[in-house]
């Protein structure tokens, strides 16, 4: 199962959330009609950095969409896959890279969906899967009773058989070596986990396939009697991505294929789960309703009684390095979305990609502001 329309009341939801508190650095008062018709997201890996160091002419393509008072002028959003850290803590990151102001509300990672899910499980045991904070993340959305799998697997001695053997220095909850038992912050060996959140890369596949067949195979409780899978989720679905290392690298999607490949051979019965990120339409979607509130922002009009509805955009710019994400996704959501494949990341062809051809190939992301720019007559 690729994706569950889990989402059939969220976009009312985000609306109403983020319009309450929307007004902080965008509230200098504009004149109507200067208001954009066109707003972007711009992917992250592989167009706006590599790694963390900024590519294509990026931070001076993201400096023209703001106004010289530092204030901003066009509406654009990051849209990645990626994440492992609060939004706020990410926006922190992207302004000290690209040297722009960026809010939070600006930064839509693959795992921002998650928040739309809490009230299933806000007071459920849950564990939060991969490198960065996943555990920080899920509490920021408000889950409160969420461990790391880090954290999980280290109070169950032995579910990891190679754990001596690796080197490297995940963070031990306890001292493996003791005597001592231990007191995990909630019951996890009689209260099952009620859903497990891959919420970023997994930096210990084996391990964390090993334990995730655990919770899945056994309702939640590793080394128990087998039970009814828990939910699993994804936050994204990309097979590979473009990181510092000159060829791509494996991504969620490639973990995905791994954990169900030995799930189902072990299990005996096929996984059941849900992917978010892109291409899922709702990614657009979703991020159409943030565009739209920051031209609210930006202008301060009327917009703002009724959540941003009021605004309706005649283009939005998807500008990425994947066909398979980027491209793809712009092109499920249709319009008023309009596609710029970047020659920075994953692709690196010199026409079109053949399965999923943008409405636009161009070198770098600095081309592709300018091309806009010119355009809109922005
Ligand atoms: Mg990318």
């Amino acid at each position: 199962m690729r994706f569950r329309c889990v989402f059939k009341t969220s976009l009312a939801n985000i609306k109403t959330t983020r319009s309450r508190c929307f007004r902080r650095s965008y509230s200098q008062l504009q004149p109507q009609s200067d208001r954009p018709s066109f707003g972007i997201a711009f992917d992250i890996d592989g167009v706006i950095l590599r790694g963390r160091t900024p590519i294509g002419g990026s931070p001076r393509a993201l400096r023209r969409l703001y106004r010289d008072d530092g204030t901003l002028k066009i509406p654009f959003l990051f849209l990645t896959n990626g994440g492992g850290v609060p939004e706020s803590k990410r926006a922190s990151e992207l302004s000290e890279l690209l040297g722009i102001q960026i809010s939070p509300r600006q930064v839509v990672q693959g795992h921002s969906p998650f928040k739309e899910v809490v009230n299933w499980y806000e007071n459920e045991l849950i564990v939060a899967v991969g490198k960065g904070e996943p555990a920080a993340v899920m509490s920021e959305y408000g889950f409160k009773q969420v461990l790391s799998m880090d954290e999980y697997a280290s109070y169950f001695k032995d579910i990891d058989p190679l754990s001596h053997y690796k080197t490297r220095g995940i963070k031990q909850t306890y001292d493996e070596n003791s005597s001592k038992e231990l007191v995990p912050r909630y019951d996890v060996y009689s209260d099952r986990v009620k859903a497990a959140f891959v919420v970023s890369d997994p930096s210990d596949w084996g391990r964390d396939i090993q334990v995730l067949c655990d919770i899945l195979r056994y309702g939640g409780l590793p080394g128990r009697d087998k039970g009814h899978q828990p939910p699993i989720y994804f936050a994204s679905d990309d097979l590979e991505y473009q990181a510092a290392f000159p060829t791509e690298r494996l991504g969620m999607g490639a973990f995905r294929i791994a954990l169900e490949g030995i799930f189902n051979s072990v299990s005996g019965s096929p996984l059941k789960y849900t992917s978010f990120g892109k291409p899922n339409p709702f990614v657009f979607k979703n991020a159409e309703v943030i565009l739209t509130q920051l031209v609210s922002d930006i202008y301060h009009s009327q917009d703002n009684m009724d959540g941003g509805t009021g605004h309706e955009f005649s283009t939005l710019y998807m500008i990425g390095d994947n066909p398979k994400v980027d491209i793809n996704g712009a092109m499920k959501a249709g319009r008023p979305w309009f596609s710029i494949l970047t020659r920075t990341g994953v692709f690196k062809g010199q026409d079109n990609d053949t399965q999923f051809p943008a409405d636009l190939v161009i070198d770098t992301v600095e081309e592709a502001v300018d091309h806009i720019l010119k355009k809109e007559h922005a």
